[in-house]
């Protein structure tokens, strides 16, 4: 059965009343026959059949043993970090997502519990940093906001042979485009408020596990500590992923031919795609995941801030916002939006330079993209003084 095929039909049709949508269960507990004599469930923080249906969704997504909806893409970070207990040690990308970078370091630190940040898109960068104590390892690939790419096959094994586990945030590339799991990994995490979700109208998280008993300690502290998806958010995950597939292949699509355009626009330093084949690491890319996904950053020639609010806040078609995989296309200035938690120099070393813009390629008319790009980036001063320059002299 085709990739299609399989996610449209994974959502099942309710099977008490024939309802081709799935039914919102909205209820905060069920009617027992007896006590503990039940259908199954009990108290909805516990279980809610619109929530089963996208945990076992997204699980057969990603190719997992167990799926569990939380109600942001950090709740459901915070909850693989609650596997570990005080003096385990995460290793993580450098260039992590700032929300999860602000939990590790500013939560999870007074528990004793502490991050090491290597650069992991070399392999032997992790198994150069990996100690006894490290009991999770944690990627991002394709990261935010660099889109930096990590071999995960690799990172794998190295991992396993340290008896660490190897999370995956799979948030940039959405199972659509790869399956951590299929390479190795042991748990997968979402913020399902990007692509999955798709139209900027919701927040929620996932975790997917490869094995049932690692599922098992999961679904322990989703009901312990509670922060858990509600049924409507539930049901529009649902309804976002039935068209997951077609939507991250145009946003890929149209986010190639954005990327192209930057590289050869006199304003732009540096493009950041791993479907451009100078990309660093665009051959792990080819490997891992099937197209490129829809978010491409950027630096300037003038790598100032001011040139970047400059940019940003000229845009028309591109809305100022932090958040990326909706139906209409975003910008936004890391080193002063998602990014800011970090501290400066971190940041700049991670290559979150200050001019450095983050793009969510929509679903419009890529031609009408590029030229709100292209008007938005000639109002640079410099760019705007060059080109009177060059119409002086002509
Ligand atoms: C947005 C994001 C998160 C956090 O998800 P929320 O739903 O905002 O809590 C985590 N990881 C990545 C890569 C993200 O882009």
């Amino acid at each position: 059965m085709s990739k299609a095929t399989k996610l449209i039909h994974s959502i099942p049709v309710d099977p008490l009343t024939g309802s081709i949508s799935v039914p919102i269960y909205q209820t905060s507990t069920f009617v027992q026959d007896a006590p503990g004599l039940h259908k199954g469930y009990d108290y909805a923080r516990s279980n809610n059949p619109t929530r089963a249906v996208l945990e076992n969704v997204i699980a057969a997504l990603e190719e997992g043993a167990a799926g569990y909806a939380f109600a942001s893409g950090l709740a459901a970070i915070d909850a693989v970090v609650k596997l570990l207990q005080s003096g385990d040690e995460i290793l993580a990308v450098d260039d992590i997502y700032g929300g999860a970078f602000r939990l590790f370091t500013h939560i999870y630190r007074k528990f004793g519990i502490t991050v090491n940040y290597v650069d992991t898109t070399e392999a032997a960068n992790v198994a150069a940093s990996i100690t006894p104590n490290t009991k999770l390892v944690w990627l991002e690939t394709p990261t935010n906001p660099t889109l930096k790419i990590s071999d995960i096959k690799a990172i794998a094994a190295i991992a396993h042979a340290h008896n660490a586990l190897l999370c995956v945030d799979n948030t940039f590339a959405s199972p659509a485009l790869q399956q951590p799991i299929l390479l190795g990994a042991d748990i997968v995490v979402h913020s399902a408020t990007k692509y999955l979700g798709g139209h900027s109208d919701l927040i929620a998280g996932l975790v997917v596990t490869k094995t049932k008993e690692l599922g098992d300690e999961i679904k322990f502290i989703q009901n312990a500590s509670g922060a858990i998806l509600a049924p409507h958010d539930s049901w529009l995950v649902i309804r976002g992923i039935e068209t997951l597939h077609l939507r991250v292949a145009e946003h890929s699509k149209n986010a190639l031919i954005v990327a192209r355009f930057l590289q050869k626009h006199p304003a732009v330093n540096e493009v950041y795609y791993p479907g451009l084949p100078n990309h660093t690491n665009h051959d792990i890319a080819v490997k891992q995941q099937s197209a490129g996904g829809g978010v491409v950053s950027f630096t300037l020639k003038e790598d100032t801030a001011q040139a970047a609010k400059t940019v940003v806040c000229s845009t028309e078609l591109f809305k100022l916002a932090e958040s990326l995989g909706g139906v209409k296309s975003l910008l936004c200035h890391p080193a002063t939006m998602t990014h800011k938690s970090i501290p400066a120099v971190k940041r700049i070393a991670s290559g979150v330079a200050d001019s450095l813009i983050r793009l969510s390629v929509g679903l419009e008319d890529v031609a009408d993209l590029i030229y709100d790009i292209d008007q938005a980036l000639n109002n640079i001063s410099t760019i705007k003084d060059s080109k009177t320059q060059y119409a002086t002299l002509n």
